[in-house]
């Protein structure tokens, strides 16, 4: 666990000034740290009977899809405005740095699936929490949230649904 920690690495002032940067990028190029890691993520949801994960873009689209394999499940891409070529559901919301429009597919979720949302790193949630709400327009449930860093002091899980799974590796 100390390696992990110690991997990630926090450039400070990007992209903005004020902003402390968590950059994973030295946890995807080893691959201990890469497979210790998805074996972390994946560890409290193995029993969950996810039917799909939802990775959001971009830094969430890396473990999410590979913990939708180990997770057996399916994988939805989250992204911004414009980027998605069939018809959408779309979110807009603040994040720590400015604002933000999210889109999913209309057709991604099937009612009644079960949805884990994965993100790289939770901030203030409102990435997380606008996510939450694209599943639900999709008719899906969230049953869990997964995170690779918890910026803690931001308490971005406070702006998350009560009584839904809330996992993060690392807490900064
Ligand atoms: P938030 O909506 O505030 O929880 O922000 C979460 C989103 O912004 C995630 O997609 C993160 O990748 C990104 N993000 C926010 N703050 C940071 C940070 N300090 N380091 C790295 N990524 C961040």
């Amino acid at each position: 666990m100390h390696s992990l920690l110690e991997a990630i690495r926090t450039i400070p002032d990007f992209p903005e000034p004020g902003i402390q940067f968590k950059d994973i990028t030295p946890i995807l190029s080893d691959p201990k740290l890469l497979r210790r890691t998805l074996d972390l993520l994946a560890e409290p949801y193995r029993e969950a009977r996810i039917d799909k994960v939802i990775g959001i873009e971009s830094r969430g689209f890396i473990f999410g899809a590979m913990l939708a394999e180990v997770l057996d499940a399916g994988f939805i891409p989250i992204r911004k405005k414009g980027k998605l070529p069939a018809k959408t559901v779309s979110i807009s919301y603040d994040l720590e740095y400015g604002s933000d429009t999210i889109e999913m597919h209309a057709d991604a979720i099937l009612s009644g699936d079960r949805v884990l949302i994965h993100d790289d790193v939770i901030a203030t949630g409102g990435t997380a929490a606008a996510a939450a709400g694209l599943v639900s327009l999709g008719h899906g449930d969230v049953v869990g949230y997964s995170f690779l860093a918890e910026l803690e002091a931001l308490n971005g899980r406070g702006r998350l649904p009560e009584g839904i799974p809330v996992e993060s590796i690392l807490k900064f």
